[in-house]
């Protein structure tokens, strides 16, 4: 099959014929029908991801159709399917409570075995997949692997988010965009902050009541005024300090801080403002993925036509497109995300 290797971090990635991928006793193997590009590829092209080594096919936003099926799979032939990033055990006491995002025993494909650059993926542990819906797009679908997912727990589960509550949503990208759209079905209020005016319009435009442009550099004080006293979550989108302190300090007394944003590399060890958390009994939480069996409460908010995520994908593109999106993330981006749905070239 075709896939797309990292041989060399910062190097486009080598578009090679690789074998096909073998099937596991409790897993499927699907044809990739699409497959998101995110901030967490990049974090591994960069090589600042502590699993991504050369020789990684990246890639792990995705969605297929089932080609092979293991025989304790419970899936069959011709089943199109949605998986979630991390692939729990379904056994240890995390997964058995409900909480598999904190299981101890996670299998990730495209971070520690072959992702989904490529025209096929071998899937083990396919109880944590999802079937996907008729009528939602496979490019749709590819982003409710990871940031699309990672939002709908962080606000259900960790933030417990309220209607009539005000969110910070820091940095617009696939995460604070699906952090904007989500917030705003739950019946939350939702203030933007980017340093792009072209996404601080666009986030308007999708129904952001404030949009503040961060290179004010008064960020946090913008918000409380806005709000009337703060935010009472705030999403931290990017994984970096300046935004992680823009989100602590934005918050009103007994406000939650979510760290969906991923701090790797050099930026894994942040200053951050602890005097605010003690002064305004802030909560952080951190947060990674949703555990699969809350697909359908996603799922059924987007075909009962409750949240419309269509503004999310900003572009489909070729396999061989992947090295210029991954890339992209260097430098601040345009709106939206893309993902790759053409494995043909
Ligand atoms: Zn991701
Ligand atoms: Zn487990």
């Amino acid at each position: 099959m075709r896939a797309a290797v990292l041989r060399n971090y910062r190097e486009a990635l080598s578009l090679e014929s690789v074998p096909d991928p073998a099937c596991e006793e409790d897993g499927v193997v699907l044809r990739v029908l699409a497959c998101g590009v995110c901030r967490s590829d990049w974090h591994g092209w960069v090589g600042e991801h502590p699993r991504v080594k050369p020789g990684q096919i990246p890639g792990h936003e995705y969605c297929g159709e089932v080609v092979a099926a293991g025989p304790s799979s419970g899936w069959q032939l011709g089943d199109r399917l949605i998986a979630p990033f991390i692939l729990s055990c379904g056994s240890c006491p995390s997964c058995r409570a409900g909480a598999s995002t904190t299981c101890g025993d996670q299998r990730l494909p495209g971070f520690a075995e072959p992702g989904a650059f490529a025209e096929y993926i071998a899937v083990p542990r396919a109880h944590n997949l999802a079937p996907l819906p008729e009528g939602i797009s496979a490019a749709l679908a590819a982003g409710l692997g990871c940031r699309v997912t990672t939002v709908w727990h962080a606000l259900t589960d960790r933030a417990a988010l309220a209607p009539g509550e005000w969110v910070a949503v820091h940095g617009t990208g696939g995460i604070g965009l699906s952090a904007l759209l989500l917030a705003q079905a739950m019946g939350a209020r939702v203030v933007v902050v980017d340093v792009v005016p072209e996404k601080l319009a666009h986030a308007r435009a999708l129904g952001a009541e404030a949009a503040v442009d961060a290179r004010s550099g008064h960020v946090a004080q913008e918000i409380v005024d806005l709000t009337g006293g703060g935010a009472h979550v705030s999403v931290e989108a990017l994984g970096i300090e300046a935004t992680t302190n823009a989100s602590l300090e934005c918050l009103r007394p007994l406000g939650r801080h979510v760290q969906i944003g991923m701090p790797v590399g050099h930026t894994a060890h942040m200053r951050i403002n602890m005097s605010a958390v003690y002064q305004k009994n802030l909560a952080l939480y951190g947060t990674r993925g949703m555990p699969g069996w809350k697909y359908p409460s996603l799922l059924g908010l987007i075909t009962a036509g409750r949240v419309d995520l269509s503004p999310l994908i900003a572009r489909e593109v070729a396999l061989k497109d992947a090295s210029t999106e991954l890339a992209a993330f260097d430098g601040p981006t345009a709106p939206g995300v893309a993902v790759i749905t053409d494995f043909g070239n």
